[in-house]
Protein backbone atom coordinates (compact mmCIF):
# COMPACT_ATOMS: atom_id res chain seq x y z
CA UNK A 1 0.00 0.00 0.00
CA UNK A 2 1.51 3.43 -1.11
CA UNK A 3 0.48 5.71 2.04
CA UNK A 4 1.24 8.87 0.00
CA UNK A 5 -0.80 8.38 -2.51
CA UNK A 6 -3.23 11.05 -3.39
CA UNK A 7 -6.11 8.71 -2.12
CA UNK A 8 -7.91 10.86 1.10
CA UNK A 9 -9.09 7.92 3.10
CA UNK A 10 -4.83 6.23 3.09
CA UNK A 11 -3.77 10.06 3.67
CA UNK A 12 -6.29 10.33 6.37
CA UNK A 13 -5.39 7.48 7.76
CA UNK A 14 -1.67 7.78 7.53
CA UNK A 15 -1.88 10.95 9.61
CA UNK A 16 -3.70 9.63 11.94
CA UNK A 17 -1.11 7.00 12.67
CA UNK A 18 1.72 9.57 13.20
CA UNK A 19 -0.41 11.58 15.10
CA UNK A 20 -1.33 8.60 17.52
CA UNK A 21 2.27 7.36 17.25
CA UNK A 22 4.03 10.72 18.56
CA UNK A 23 0.91 11.18 20.89
CA UNK A 24 1.80 7.80 22.49
CA UNK A 25 5.56 8.42 23.04
CA UNK A 26 4.71 11.66 24.54
CA UNK A 27 2.55 10.49 27.21
CA UNK A 28 4.23 10.58 30.41
CA UNK A 29 3.70 9.06 33.55
CA UNK A 30 2.10 11.12 36.33
CA UNK A 31 4.06 9.95 39.01
CA UNK A 32 7.92 9.75 37.79
CA UNK A 33 6.98 12.22 34.87
CA UNK A 34 9.23 9.60 32.85
CA UNK A 35 7.34 8.55 29.24
CA UNK A 36 5.79 5.71 30.21
CA UNK A 37 7.57 2.91 28.33
CA UNK A 38 10.59 3.86 31.02
CA UNK A 39 8.45 4.64 33.94
CA UNK A 40 10.47 3.25 37.40
CA UNK A 41 7.26 3.21 39.24
CA UNK A 42 7.11 -0.71 39.52
CA UNK A 43 10.80 -0.72 40.86
CA UNK A 44 10.45 1.82 43.67
CA UNK A 45 9.95 0.45 47.14
CA UNK A 46 9.32 2.66 50.37
CA UNK A 47 11.63 2.67 52.98
CA UNK A 48 11.03 4.71 56.34
CA UNK A 49 14.69 5.89 56.53
CA UNK A 50 15.86 6.75 60.19
CA UNK A 51 18.42 9.05 58.88
CA UNK A 52 18.17 11.72 56.43
CA UNK A 53 19.59 11.50 53.03
CA UNK A 54 21.04 14.23 51.12
CA UNK A 55 22.13 13.60 47.77
CA UNK A 56 24.09 16.42 45.96
CA UNK A 57 24.20 15.49 42.16
CA UNK A 58 26.42 17.19 39.48
CA UNK A 59 24.53 19.12 36.77
CA UNK A 60 25.25 16.56 34.50
CA UNK A 61 23.37 13.67 36.04
CA UNK A 62 20.60 15.45 36.14
CA UNK A 63 19.28 14.24 32.26
CA UNK A 64 21.29 10.71 33.10
CA UNK A 65 17.52 8.87 32.50
CA UNK A 66 19.39 5.44 33.42
CA UNK A 67 20.97 7.26 36.84
CA UNK A 68 19.65 5.90 40.02
CA UNK A 69 18.67 8.85 42.12
CA UNK A 70 15.40 9.29 40.49
CA UNK A 71 14.67 5.88 41.90
CA UNK A 72 16.61 5.91 45.19
CA UNK A 73 14.66 9.53 45.79
CA UNK A 74 10.95 8.33 45.21
CA UNK A 75 11.91 5.20 47.79
CA UNK A 76 13.15 6.60 50.77
CA UNK A 77 11.17 9.15 52.89
CA UNK A 78 13.75 10.91 53.88
CA UNK A 79 15.28 12.08 51.12
CA UNK A 80 16.32 15.56 49.22
CA UNK A 81 18.58 16.27 46.22
CA UNK A 82 20.71 19.41 45.47
CA UNK A 83 22.22 19.77 42.24
CA UNK A 84 25.78 21.81 41.82
CA UNK A 85 28.75 21.34 41.73
CA UNK A 86 30.31 23.97 44.54
CA UNK A 87 27.76 23.98 47.70
CA UNK A 88 29.92 26.50 50.19
CA UNK A 89 27.42 29.16 49.26
CA UNK A 90 24.94 26.93 48.25
CA UNK A 91 21.15 27.86 50.09
CA UNK A 92 20.07 24.22 50.59
CA UNK A 93 23.41 22.82 51.62
CA UNK A 94 23.69 25.36 54.23
CA UNK A 95 20.28 24.49 55.40
CA UNK A 96 21.55 20.99 55.71
CA UNK A 97 24.25 22.02 57.90
CA UNK A 98 21.88 24.25 60.44
CA UNK A 99 19.89 21.60 60.56
CA UNK A 100 21.77 18.50 60.88
CA UNK A 101 25.26 16.66 61.91
CA UNK A 102 26.42 15.49 58.37
CA UNK A 103 28.48 12.72 57.62
CA UNK A 104 30.09 12.60 53.52
CA UNK A 105 30.35 8.93 51.91
CA UNK A 106 33.27 9.90 50.03
CA UNK A 107 36.50 7.34 50.02
CA UNK A 108 39.18 9.95 50.54
CA UNK A 109 42.41 9.44 52.62
CA UNK A 110 40.84 10.68 55.88
CA UNK A 111 37.42 8.67 55.42
CA UNK A 112 36.54 6.39 58.20
CA UNK A 113 35.54 2.69 57.34
CA UNK A 114 31.58 2.50 58.13
CA UNK A 115 31.06 0.33 60.94
CA UNK A 116 27.89 -0.05 63.21
CA UNK A 117 30.04 1.64 66.03
CA UNK A 118 30.32 4.49 63.74
CA UNK A 119 28.29 6.84 65.37
CA UNK A 120 29.99 6.73 69.00
CA UNK A 121 33.50 6.91 66.97
CA UNK A 122 32.73 9.66 64.65
CA UNK A 123 30.66 12.39 66.74
CA UNK A 124 32.40 11.57 70.54
CA UNK A 125 35.73 12.82 69.06
CA UNK A 126 35.01 16.51 70.24
CA UNK A 127 35.75 16.82 74.08
CA UNK A 128 33.11 18.42 74.79
CA UNK A 129 30.38 15.81 72.65
CA UNK A 130 28.34 13.86 74.65
CA UNK A 131 27.43 10.71 73.16
CA UNK A 132 23.96 9.64 74.38
CA UNK A 133 22.96 6.08 74.17
CA UNK A 134 19.22 6.09 74.82
CA UNK A 135 18.91 8.47 71.99
CA UNK A 136 20.45 6.26 69.58
CA UNK A 137 17.26 5.28 67.79
CA UNK A 138 16.76 8.77 66.68
CA UNK A 139 20.92 9.25 65.94
CA UNK A 140 20.82 12.41 67.83
CA UNK A 141 23.79 13.72 69.46
CA UNK A 142 23.77 16.29 72.30
CA UNK A 143 26.85 18.30 72.98
CA UNK A 144 26.48 21.36 75.48
CA UNK A 145 25.26 23.90 73.12
CA UNK A 146 23.40 21.84 70.32
CA UNK A 147 21.84 18.79 69.44
CA UNK A 148 20.80 17.90 66.15
CA UNK A 149 20.40 14.75 64.04
CA UNK A 150 22.80 13.16 61.79
CA UNK A 151 22.09 12.90 58.16
CA UNK A 152 24.44 11.02 55.20
CA UNK A 153 26.00 12.99 52.53
CA UNK A 154 26.19 11.74 49.26
CA UNK A 155 27.97 12.87 46.11
CA UNK A 156 25.84 11.84 42.36
CA UNK A 157 28.79 12.00 40.23
CA UNK A 158 31.51 10.23 37.95
CA UNK A 159 34.64 10.01 39.90
CA UNK A 160 36.25 12.98 38.79
CA UNK A 161 33.25 15.04 39.23
CA UNK A 162 33.08 13.87 42.79
CA UNK A 163 36.51 15.07 42.93
CA UNK A 164 36.12 17.86 41.75
CA UNK A 165 32.97 18.79 43.84
CA UNK A 166 34.61 17.73 46.61
CA UNK A 167 37.58 20.18 45.74
CA UNK A 168 35.73 22.74 45.41
CA UNK A 169 33.45 22.81 48.27
CA UNK A 170 35.36 23.45 51.20
CA UNK A 171 32.88 22.69 53.33
CA UNK A 172 32.51 19.49 52.25
CA UNK A 173 36.16 18.55 53.23
CA UNK A 174 35.24 19.77 56.75
CA UNK A 175 32.85 17.26 57.37
CA UNK A 176 33.49 13.51 58.85
CA UNK A 177 34.12 11.62 56.05
CA UNK A 178 33.27 7.70 55.63
CA UNK A 179 33.71 4.78 53.08
CA UNK A 180 32.13 1.36 52.86
CA UNK A 181 33.63 -1.94 53.94
CA UNK A 182 35.49 -3.75 51.09
CA UNK A 183 32.77 -6.48 51.33
CA UNK A 184 30.14 -3.82 50.20
CA UNK A 185 32.28 -1.40 48.10
CA UNK A 186 32.81 -4.32 45.65
CA UNK A 187 29.42 -5.60 45.59
CA UNK A 188 27.73 -3.50 42.72
CA UNK A 189 25.30 -5.02 40.53
CA UNK A 190 25.26 -1.93 38.42
CA UNK A 191 25.72 -3.06 34.80
CA UNK A 192 23.79 -0.07 32.97
CA UNK A 193 26.34 2.04 33.16
CA UNK A 194 30.58 1.91 32.49
CA UNK A 195 32.08 3.30 35.92
CA UNK A 196 35.83 4.11 36.67
CA UNK A 197 36.61 2.08 38.73
CA UNK A 198 35.80 -1.70 39.54
CA UNK A 199 34.34 -1.53 43.15
CA UNK A 200 32.01 1.64 42.26
CA UNK A 201 28.75 1.16 43.44
CA UNK A 202 25.67 2.88 42.05
CA UNK A 203 24.69 5.86 43.76
CA UNK A 204 21.85 3.88 45.51
CA UNK A 205 23.52 0.91 47.17
CA UNK A 206 26.07 3.07 48.02
CA UNK A 207 23.42 5.57 49.83
CA UNK A 208 21.02 1.79 51.22
CA UNK A 209 24.37 -0.10 52.60
CA UNK A 210 25.67 3.29 54.64
CA UNK A 211 22.33 4.05 55.61
CA UNK A 212 21.74 0.36 57.01
CA UNK A 213 24.99 0.41 58.40
CA UNK A 214 24.59 3.50 60.23
CA UNK A 215 21.10 2.32 61.19
CA UNK A 216 21.60 -1.27 62.45
CA UNK A 217 19.97 -2.24 65.40
CA UNK A 218 22.84 -3.28 68.24
CA UNK A 219 20.20 -6.41 68.90
CA UNK A 220 20.64 -7.21 65.10
CA UNK A 221 23.85 -9.39 64.91
CA UNK A 222 24.47 -10.32 61.38
CA UNK A 223 26.79 -8.14 59.68
CA UNK A 224 25.59 -5.54 56.86
CA UNK A 225 25.60 -7.49 53.38
CA UNK A 226 24.19 -7.48 49.61
CA UNK A 227 21.86 -10.13 50.68
CA UNK A 228 21.55 -8.68 54.24
CA UNK A 229 20.85 -4.98 54.45
CA UNK A 230 17.83 -4.64 56.50
CA UNK A 231 14.78 -2.62 55.63
CA UNK A 232 16.97 -1.67 52.65
CA UNK A 233 16.43 -5.08 51.24
CA UNK A 234 14.14 -4.69 49.27
CA UNK A 235 15.20 -1.49 47.33
CA UNK A 236 18.11 -3.45 46.73
CA UNK A 237 15.94 -6.21 45.05
CA UNK A 238 13.79 -3.33 42.88
CA UNK A 239 17.33 -2.11 42.04
CA UNK A 240 18.20 -5.59 40.73
CA UNK A 241 15.02 -5.94 38.72
CA UNK A 242 15.70 -2.58 37.34
CA UNK A 243 19.15 -2.94 35.82
CA UNK A 244 16.89 -6.23 34.38
CA UNK A 245 14.73 -3.80 32.69
CA UNK A 246 17.00 -1.24 31.43
CA UNK A 247 19.19 -3.95 30.21
CA UNK A 248 16.76 -5.29 28.14
CA UNK A 249 16.56 -1.77 25.99
CA UNK A 250 20.19 -3.02 24.68
CA UNK A 251 20.54 -5.19 21.57
CA UNK A 252 22.03 -8.14 22.59
CA UNK A 253 21.35 -7.76 26.57
CA UNK A 254 22.04 -11.14 27.64
CA UNK A 255 25.61 -10.08 27.64
CA UNK A 256 26.52 -8.36 30.80
CA UNK A 257 28.27 -5.24 30.56
CA UNK A 258 31.67 -5.63 31.47
CA UNK A 259 32.52 -3.10 33.96
CA UNK A 260 35.54 -1.49 33.08
ZN1 LIG B 1 6.23 6.25 36.71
Amino acid sequence: MDLYKTNKVYNDRFIYCVLFKYSMSRILCPNCHRPEKACICAFTADIANDIHLVILQHPNEVSHTKGTVALLAKSLRKCQVLVGESFDDEQGFLQVMAQYQPVLLYPSEQAHVLDEHLITKLLNYQPNTQYMPDTRHNHQVSTEDNSKPLCLVILDATWKKAYRMFMLSTKLQQLPQVCLPDHLANAGQYHIRKVAKKNALSSLEASCYALAILEQDEHDCLPISPEHAGKYQPLLEKFQQFNQFQLSFRPGHKTPLEET
